[in-house]
């Protein structure tokens, strides 16, 4: 493999500094996932641009060997500076993760980027951010092949399930839960999620009272099925009716032309 310089833009969901003072970033990109190393980055320019939710453009270079590429150089193209609000960064931060979790490096995804962004810009800027993150962990989840089962029930495939599956998070016939049954409008979210569009999703809200059994639900099924996320402990306390925001979102708009 010969070595090479390019140029790259994406937005950092993943940030880590070693001992050394390396920064090691991974980016969501058009062309696929891509993990590089600013090496010394810490104690220079380069620390403030490649931060967390950052959409850079970054010069790097691949060495001749199959080690870790590295950051030359790093340009802020746009930063969503409210996702730093407490009750907008977890939501934020359990997308990057899920994006990291779901994504390939090298992988070519243009609409997974498209989608990313679009949630980020949405949790930046919508009165009612937890609405925006189960939507768009619902999408996310679609883009990269998981789709609940809506249709049969997870353990006996009796049609038209509409109990929570407490172990893998899918949906059960009422003969095979202990748990009541979700509530309509829990119910038809998670139905319709996956084939409407984000703009009909945001514009039909599940009340916050309904929400937790769908963390529930959202927590399970990605714990059995993509592994440990660790966002969760510091989401789920917020998932609680409590904390949920009840603010209208009927004139809220979600740049985002996802499917
Ligand atoms: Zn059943």
């Amino acid at each position: 493999m010969r070595s090479r310089t390019a140029n790259r833009s994406g937005i950092v969901i993943r940030r880590r500094v070693t001992p050394a003072g390396d920064i090691i970033v991974t980016l969501l990109t058009p062309q696929g996932k891509l993990k590089a190393v600013a090496r010394g980055g810490v104690r220079g320019p380069l620390a403030s641009r490649l931060n967390l939710f950052h959409h850079v453009g970054v010069q790097i270079y691949q060495g001749p060997h199959n080690d870790l590429a590295s950051v030359q150089q790093a340009i802020l193209e746009g930063a969503l500076p409210k996702l730093a609000e407490p009750e907008r960064y977890a939501f934020a931060h359990l997308m990057a993760e899920f994006a990291d979790a779901l994504f390939q490096e090298g992988e070519f995804s243009d609409q997974a980027f498209e989608l990313f962004a679009g949630a980020l810009r949405g949790l930046s800027h919508q009165p009612d951010p937890e609405w925006v993150a189960l939507v768009l962990s619902h999408k996310l989840l679609a883009l990269a092949g998981f789709v609940l089962n809506t249709g049969h029930c997870a353990r006996c495939r009796a049609p038209h399930p509409a109990h929570p599956d407490p172990l893998g998070g899918q949906l059960l016939c009422g003969a095979c839960s202990s748990l009541p049954a979700y509530q309509g409008e829990a119910l038809e979210f998670l139905r319709s999620v996956v084939r409407q569009t984000v703009r009909a999703s945001m514009e039909g809200p599940v009340p916050p009272e309904q929400r937790p059994a769908l963390w529930k639900a959202l927590e399970r099924y990605v714990t059995v099925h993509i592994g440990n996320v660790r966002s969760w402990r510091q989401l789920l306390p917020m998932a609680a009716p409590a904390f949920a925001s009840p603010g209208p979102v009927a004139d809220a708009v979600v740049d985002t032309q996802a499917p």
